[in-house]
């Protein structure tokens, strides 16, 4: 059986795209239930100035008492070398660099040309040692202010990240426009220049998120971002829900025979736990409509001579 790491950023980009601001309490009590999922991997902060993005300004107590288990290990979200010193202090075990495809976006999101966070990321790079370092080329699918994004381009940025010590590379659809065909052709352009794990994260902004992670799947990627709940949101489209569905997409990795090591009844709990504390319904689906086929009902038969359990009229309960 084919295997994909589920990388949960619930914690980070979704919290960070939600308008209510949550106590560090709450914040600890999600990566337990989180942790307690069987995630590996989990995206807990961003350190990110705290007046730019407030629901990161706990990050340091946040990380601080973080429940620590074997095997987890957890992401801090970096946009410089502030950022990064940051991350060191508070304990992370990888840091994800951020570092925008277009120049405009670059320049909105944390105040550098792409040319500036090359060298910038270059720089951490270098620093970062003894910690996994991500580069996430963000709006790899689309740019919001420039449109079409050349997937030469992006592969252009994820040779050169490679080049400064990258150990993996992720592709972002930070604005969730992107379909099957561009994962193919991502794949297939950055896989000219680079060798190193890719990790992809979808917005399902447009309904194509979790199409897209089964073709990345398929590409060979070795790692999928994904949001609990599917909490968040996407600051360019205000309506919009947030990451593809932690839950949701562990389901169809399951059924698909693609193996993640993820306890889905413990996931929905956990969407749950934020949904209650969000003071939403989490966009997910797997929570409302439950797994399939249902724990209980699997494997066991109905007892000999019993009948079958009987809802509804019997009339039109089927549409
Ligand atoms: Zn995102």
């Amino acid at each position: 059986m084919s295997s994909v790491t589920v990388v949960e950023v619930g914690p980070r980009d979704g919290l960070q795209n939600e308008p209510v601001l949550l106590g560090t309490d709450d914040k600890v009590a999600y990566l337990e239930a989180l942790a307690g999922a069987g995630l590996t991997r989990i995206e807990a902060v961003s350190f990110a100035h705290p007046r730019l993005v407030p629901q990161m300004a706990d990050a340091e107590q946040v990380m601080a008492r973080a429940p620590r288990r074997d095997g987890l290990s957890y992401i801090g979200l970096v946009l410089n070398a502030r950022g990064l010193d940051r991350a060191l202090g508070a304990g992370v075990d990888e840091v994800n660099v951020v570092l925008v495809a277009t120049e405009t976006f670059s320049l909105r999101n944390q105040n550098m040309t792409v040319a500036e966070a090359l060298t910038s990321f270059s720089a951490i790079a270098g620093r970062a040692s003894g910690v996994r370092v991500t580069a996430t080329v963000g709006a790899a699918f689309g740019c919001p202010f420039e449109g079409e994004v050349l997937a030469e381009h992006v592969a252009e940025l994820a040779w050169r990240c490679a080049e400064s010590g990258a150990d993996e590379i992720a592709l972002a659809d930070t604005i969730g426009v992107g379909v099957p065909a561009d994962v193919r052709r991502l794949v297939a352009a950055v896989r000219e220049r680079t060798s190193l794990p890719l990790r992809f994260h979808f917005h399902n902004t447009r309904n194509t998120g979790y199409a897209n992670a089964l073709a990345a799947v398929e590409a060979g990627a070795s790692a999928l971002d994904a949001s609990s709940g599917g909490i968040g949101g996407c600051p360019f489209a205000p309506a919009a829900t947030g990451n593809i569905a932690t839950e949701d997409l562990a389901y169809a990795l399951r059924r698909s025979g693609v193996g993640t090591g993820v306890r889905i009844d413990r996931l929905v709990s956990a969407a749950a736990f934020i949904g209650e504390r969000l003071g939403k319904q989490v966009p997910a689906l797997l929570g409302r409509a439950g797994d399939f086929p249902p724990e209980a009902a699997s494997p066991s038969q109905p007892a000999q001579g019993a009948a079958p359990e009987r809802r509804g009229s019997g009339r039109g309960a089927v549409g």
